[in-house]
């Protein structure tokens, strides 16, 4: 603990944990291996570790078990990042009031490109299991993968009546996941409503309304007798959200005059300066550009942004264009969205896939999956000529609404180049303002910091370097409890916080 000693003017402290916790999933849906206490099929889970070598699974857990505050002894607000700190994905955070814990969001990360046969990484469910007597509740901010797509995992490792809240859209989502896996237990499935106080653990819980890149994103509060605590969930501001759902700043300024101990926000942009844009932006920019397509019209974009298919429906309709869905998980989400009652997109109205040669060029609006080129996905697939339901030509306009995700350039750039060889055309880049990020950048992240004036601020969701700046940016808006000790924070097992009686 010497290397904290430095920050003794901190009320952070910390203690150690040997390195971050991670199982890998070496296929996706992998079948059920077994049948848990109570039928519930548990997925099989082929797991690696990054421990050292002979260092066993049940030891590490019991070292780190013993190596962060338990009972009475400490400060009483606790966090435990299980992943979504220094790196990108697999957000889970054990957050507690003494040893009464709520399981924030159960998110994967995917691998890079080095792992080879690994699929998804998990967090470690054999450190939930043991822990799960003292894991009141799960609440999940939003439908990303990132935040839910561990759930098949953890959620057997839970004690088996531990309720899982979140939102009516994500909890479709959820609930489509969780059948799948065979562990579909309703009674379990609790949706929550902005605004709406609830109870979960030693928590009195409060989402408020985020802007984001997928619908229903919520920010939560969470209010028990030793503080106060704001994890943002993803975010950004949309000033004109298409659904009307404003970011509630409101929320926030209310907040603020309440006092906040601690803060934990998005760090995913950081380092990109100014403010994103509106998805309305977007809007008007797809319109645009498929109001001047003289012939086909291609688009892929993130198939959880059920907003941004909504422009596309809307400029399919005002060009008298037919919508047609190539790639399976564009259907997920819009059926999601459908059962919601929220869907933009009557699903019976699309025209599908296996007709698409009926009609004239000029008449079609495609959507695709595949922004990402990844293999199976359908614009890959067209790209190499191997899809049998869409064959690209070189009169198709491409319309890409979407970024490259950082590690995905080497192949998303092959499949560029291979559209080009076909001549299709592609419109993409900045300038054509296609594409908005769903996180904001550093100037919304500043303007939160300011009306929230947290006690303590704990950057999340990022990598390292991201935090670092983050936290950086917390100290310049006046924030006195930023400091994390990064050169140490790797090994840093957990984080405790006290509230400050004082005026900080
Ligand atoms: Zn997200
Ligand atoms: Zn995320």
């Amino acid at each position: 603990m010497s290397a904290f000693s430095a920050l003794s003017t901190c009320p952070y402290s910390f203690s150690r944990r040997l390195n971050p916790k991670y199982c890998y999933i070496s296929c996706s849906l992998a079948p059920p291996s077994s049948t848990g206490t109570h039928g519930l099929k548990i997925p099989q889970k082929i797991s690696g570790r990054l421990e050292g070598a002979g260092k066993s699974m049940e030891d590490s857990v019991k070292r780190k078990m013993e190596q962060f505050y338990e009972g009475s002894d400490g400060p009483p607000l606790r966090v435990l990042p299980i992943g979504g700190l220094g790196e990108i994905g697999m957000n889970c955070m054990l957050v507690g009031n003494y040893d009464r814990y709520i399981l924030i969001d159960a998110g994967i990360m995917f691998p890079d490109y080095d792992m080879l046969g690994v699929q998804k990484i998990i967090p470690d469910t054999t450190f939930i299991r043991k822990w799960s007597h003292k894991i009141e509740a799960v609440i999940i901010t939003h439908g990303h993968e990132d935040h839910i797509g561990a759930l098949p995992w953890v959620i057997p490792a839970l004690d088996s009546h531990t309720p899982i809240y979140a939102s009516s859209f994500t909890m479709e989502l959820i609930k489509k996941r969780l059948i799948e896996f065979g562990i579909f237990v309703p009674s379990r499935l609790k949706v929550f409503r902005t605004r709406r106080r609830f109870s979960a653990g030693p928590f009195e819980i409060e989402p408020i309304t985020v802007t984001h890149s997928i619908p229903d994103c919520c920010g939560l509060v969470l209010r028990c007798a030793d503080g106060t605590i704001l994890h943002t969930g993803d975010w950004k501001i949309d000033e004109s959200p298409l659904d009307g759902k404003v970011f509630d700043r409101e929320a926030l300024e209310e907040l603020s005059k309440e006092g906040v101990t601690l803060m934990m926000s998005d760090s995913t942009n950081v380092l990109s300066p100014g403010r994103t844009l509106s998805e309305t932006v977007v809007a008007d920019a797809l319109l645009r550009h498929i109001s001047a397509a003289k012939g086909r019209v291609i688009t892929t974009q993130f198939s959880s942004n059920i907003h941004r298919l909504g422009s596309i429906k809307a400029a399919a309709d005002l060009t008298g264009r037919k919508l047609v869905f190539v790639g399976m998980s564009l259907r997920t989400y819009l059926d999601a969205a459908w059962k919601d009652g929220k869907a933009p997109i009557d699903p019976s109205t699309l025209v599908k896939v296996e007709d698409i040669d009926t009609y004239a060029p000029k008449d079609l609006l495609i959507v695709t999956t595949g922004s990402q080129a990844e293999p199976r996905a359908a614009l890959n697939l067209a790209s190499h000529g191997s899809s049998h339901l869409l064959k690209l030509s070189k009169e198709d306009i491409i319309l890409y609404s979407a970024k490259v995700i950082p590690g995905n350039e080497t192949r998303v750039m092959k499949m560029f180049n291979r559209i080009s060889e076909i001549g299709s055309t592609m419109i993409m880049g900045k300038n054509e303002k296609l594409h908005s990020s769903g996180h904001g950048y550093r100037d919304e992240l500043e303007e939160v910091l300011k009306i929230v004036k947290p006690q303590h601020f704990l950057p999340i969701h990022g990598e390292l370097v991201f935090l670092k700046e983050h936290e950086l940016l917390g100290k310049s808006t006046g924030i006195r409890h930023t400091t994390v000790s990064y050169t140490e924070w790797r090994n840093a097992w957990g984080f405790t916080f006290e509230e400050q009686k004082s005026v900080v």
